[in-house]
């Protein structure tokens, strides 16, 4: 039997089923120290799909940072078909100041392809999308809600490429958002390549998530198996994602406290009452409604707004399907909630 050829990767060779630490030198900090972005390989005994998983492109972001770490303590690749290319986190300097940005508060995330004579985020981004994304057919990028907003685990993905939409449905969790592809971000270089990128959100910045982290891990060795790279048991718990076409953020219409009565996952139906804007000293109560039939997919954890601000994020979905949502979601919480990973 002929040995798989080795992998490739910044002038490092990885042999078929060896795991390998790749340090790609990124930038010196001003301190002189030099910083790196740090990739693990899994390069499979078996032929397959190369897979990139990636985290904190936006440097706050951790939940996604422990799927990495725990992901990285379970692939074998002496059992896997393809190869994996794991990076715990791609904007370094946002992770080690605790910022979503760069140091010249760019978005890492609208920098992409990038240029190696651009700004920072613009080399960063280079070196990211020509090192590895140019080698991934198959990429799988981890975020959460910004600061002080949550997000319920979700996909967002463009439906419309059949190959991102079963990883999307792969993933399994209750809902798939239909997003277009921003410009400069991970998912639009990664379509312009000709790979397919889904993006998988949960929970909110600077924080753990046991619930994001394990449904998160358990989704993107989900894709694994569907692509044949690692066999598992299938999931607990069966359902069809939902999937949503367009979503709609609710603003406060009045500055003053919010007084939220709606919690993530929950079914809405358009007028419902999600919360009140209140004066704090107990004159005004304004009821803030939903616009639209949908799920609520997002929402902001600071009780106090002003005119303006966004507060709820809304998945369309029609009535008919908010029934069976419904069962969807409180299945999901319930199976993740009591799992051990
Ligand atoms: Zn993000």
């Amino acid at each position: 039997m002929t040995r798989r050829a080795s992998f490739e990767l910044a002038e490092k060779i990885i042999p078929a089923g060896k795991q390998v630490s790749v340090k790609i030198p990124a930038v010196r900090l001003y301190t002189d120290t030099p910083m790196d972005l740090h990739v693990e390989v899994f390069h499979g005994v078996k032929d397959g799909p190369v897979m990139l998983v990636c985290a904190a492109v936006h440097g706050d972001e951790l939940n996604g940072v422990d799927i990495c770490r725990r992901l990285i303590k379970k692939l074998n690749p002496k059992r896997l078909h393809g190869t994996v290319m794991v990076v715990p986190i791609v904007n370094v300097f946002g992770f080690i100041q605790q910022t979503r940005y760069l140091p010249d508060r760019r978005d890492l995330n609208r920098c992409f392809p990038g240029s190696d004579q651009g700004t920072l985020g613009s080399r960063l981004a280079h070196l990211f999308h020509s090192q590895l994304m140019c080698k991934a057919s198959h990429i799988i990028d981890l975020h959460t809600g910004a600061i002080h907003r949550s997000n319920m685990p979700q996909i967002r993905a463009n439906i419309k490429d059949p190959v991102a939409l079963k990883m999307a449905e792969a993933f399994h969790v209750p809902i798939i958002l239909h997003a277009k592809e921003l410009d400069g971000s991970v998912r639009a270089a990664a379509s312009k390549l000709g790979s397919s990128a889904i993006i998988y959100e949960a929970g909110e910045a600077l924080r753990f998530d046991q619930t994001a982290i394990k449904a998160g891990l358990n989704g993107v060795l989900n894709v694994m198996k569907e692509f044949g790279m690692v066999q598992r048991r299938g999931s607990r718990v069966k359902f069809e994602p939902l999937v949503a076409n367009s979503s709609q953020w609710v603003r406060n219409e009045n500055d003053g406290v919010i007084i939220n009565r709606i919690q993530l996952g929950a079914r809405v139906s358009k007028g419902q009452i999600l919360g009140y804007s209140a004066s704090p000293h107990g004159e005004m109560e304004q009821p803030i409604r939903s616009p639209v039939d949908g799920m609520v997919i997002g929402l902001s954890n600071i009780p106090v707004a002003n005119e303006g601000e966004a507060l709820f994020h809304i998945a369309k979905i029609s009535t008919e399907q908010i029934s069976e949502a419904g069962e969807i979601v409180d299945s999901f919480i319930e199976d993740f909630d009591s799992r051990v990973l």
